[in-house]
């Protein structure tokens, strides 16, 4: 029996309801909340957020969609995001052949730029929560069910999204924007849960081993320069990474290694611990990296990668998924945060310009889906890529340094140095474009 008050026509507010409170619901939510039309609400499945040790390091877009939902989200990030060396210092992603004839090569800088910053996902999400009234969002509220009612005209009630969570409490909504990551609830109801897209994938078989250590201790066992760099070191057995965290006082440093063979969640078994004796042929500096992250307790500390097969659409009606719900990727290319904040800034665009709870909502999530599915679904074929390539798996290319260069300046084009604003222009052309071509019919208010 549902006990939640049904949305009723005279409430002329919209009442957006917001599932996952991580970097794509809360930077939706602050801007949500500014607009005196729309009565936002995020729901978390956690009783509080964890520190879990993620850094962040935010591309181009990642900042210019932030600065669109509004400055001070912009800002919020500003005051959280830590210089990796000092102000003046131009840092990049060095890409550098560790393996092979061409060991020792750079074929890419990645993300270069001036006083270059990274920032723990606790700390952006603490900054994103302070932009929102605390009765704006909800803890320990997991979704377990949607239902959709459509509109009635004999009783007056308006179309409306029935949410329960796993506490028994229920609300219900104009609409829900599913932000609930990877292991998405939203995406299982929109796509199915038996739809073999839903799951998230680990085609590859990527297993990812990573250790985080003072600085002062990582220039004992490492060469010093790569404890004030972002080096992807790579080969066929892994690519090694390091980045310094905290103004340079901790260095968080990985082994990807790609087995070749999917690993799948009912596996379950522990991962071999990281060897590396398997890396004798890599470059010293390569070695000395490999054996400091194999000193920590390599099984607890690594996991098996996974992203999302393309979903056919990230809408119906008047329920979406967005962020990682809708297009997880793989961290080879280090943007999906940034396409989860480009997903934000696009639907709080649509939802400027949606008036009323009766009319638009759907042609808004019509307008979301075709502009950012294909551009978010493109970056996860990206990074798929990237990490292929990484593992001289991918055409040979690490054969020919020239063109490996050229292939990672024109996807660094694609990611960030993308034209966010005009992305969101497109998607406002579009719902109007909707709105004329076939009125509300599009809507199913
Ligand atoms: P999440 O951050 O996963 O948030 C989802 C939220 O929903 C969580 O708070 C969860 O508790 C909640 N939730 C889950 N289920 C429910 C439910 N049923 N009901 C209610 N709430 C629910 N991206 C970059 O741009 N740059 C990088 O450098 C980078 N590095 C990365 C490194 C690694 C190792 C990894 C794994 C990822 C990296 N990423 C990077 C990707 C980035 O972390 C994610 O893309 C981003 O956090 C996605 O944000 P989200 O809000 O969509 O999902």
């Amino acid at each position: 029996m549902f006990s939640a008050l049904p949305v009723v026509m005279n409430e002329s507010r919209i009442k957006v309801a917001i599932a996952g409170g991580g970097i794509a619901g809360l930077a939706l939510a602050a801007g949500l909340v500014k607009k005196p039309h729309i009565d936002v609400h995020v729901y978390e499945s956690v009783p509080e957020y964890k520190d879990v040790g993620a850094g962040l390091a935010l591309h181009l877009n990642a900042i210019k969609a932030m600065s669109l939902i509004g400055p001070e989200v912009q800002q919020a990030y500003l005051d959280k995001a830590l210089m990796m060396g000092e102000e003046d210092q131009v840092m990049a992603t060095e890409v550098i052949l560790a393996q092979g004839p061409h060991s020792g090569q750079l074929v890419a800088e990645l993300g270069k730029a001036k006083g270059r910053k990274t920032v723990s996902r606790a700390d952006l999400l603490d900054g994103l929560t302070a932009l929102l009234p605390r009765d704006r969002i909800s803890f320990g509220k997991r979704l377990v069910s949607i239902k959709e009612r459509p509109a009635t005209s004999s009783s007056g009630r308006r179309a409306e999204v029935l949410l329960t969570f796993k506490d028994g409490s229920q609300v219900s909504a104009d609409c829900l924007l599913g932000a609930d990551g990877v292991h998405s609830f939203t995406r299982s109801y929109l796509l199915g849960a038996d739809n073999p897209v839903t799951a998230p994938k680990n085609h590859d078989g990527w297993r990812i081993y990573r250790t985080m250590v003072p600085t002062e201790e990582a220039v004992r066992h490492i060469n010093p320069k790569w404890t004030r760099s972002v080096p992807i070191l790579l080969g066929p057995r892994g690519h090694i990474n390091c980045i310094p965290l905290n103004k340079n006082t901790r260095l968080s440093a990985g082994v990807a290694v790609r087995t070749g063979a999917e690993i799948t969640d009912e596996d379950g078994q522990p991962p071999p611990p990281l060897d590396p004796d398997l890396y004798a042929d890599y470059s010293a500096d390569a070695q000395q990296i490999v054996r400091l992250v194999a000193r920590g307790d390599t099984a607890r500390s690594s996991w098996a990668a996974a992203d999302h097969d393309h979903a056919p659409f990230y809408m119906r009606g008047r329920v979406a998924m967005f962020g990682d719900a809708a297009h997880a990727a793989l961290p080879f290319a280090g943007n999906g945060a940034a396409q989860a904040l480009e997903d934000a800034a696009v639907l709080n665009a649509l939802f400027g310009a949606v008036e009323e709870p009766g009319q638009g909502i759907a042609r808004a999530l019509h307008a979301f889906d075709a502009v950012r599915r294909p551009r978010s679904q493109a970056v996860v074929d990206i990074a798929r890529t990237f990490g292929r390539v990484y593992a001289y798996a991918e055409d040979d290319m690490h054969e020919d340094p020239p063109r490996l260069r050229a292939f990672f300046d024109r996807w660094a084009a694609f990611t960030n140095e993308f034209d966010v604003a005009a992305q969101n222009a497109a998607a406002l052309e579009m719902f109007a474009a909707l709105g004329q071509q076939e009125g509300d019919s599009v809507d199913g208010a």
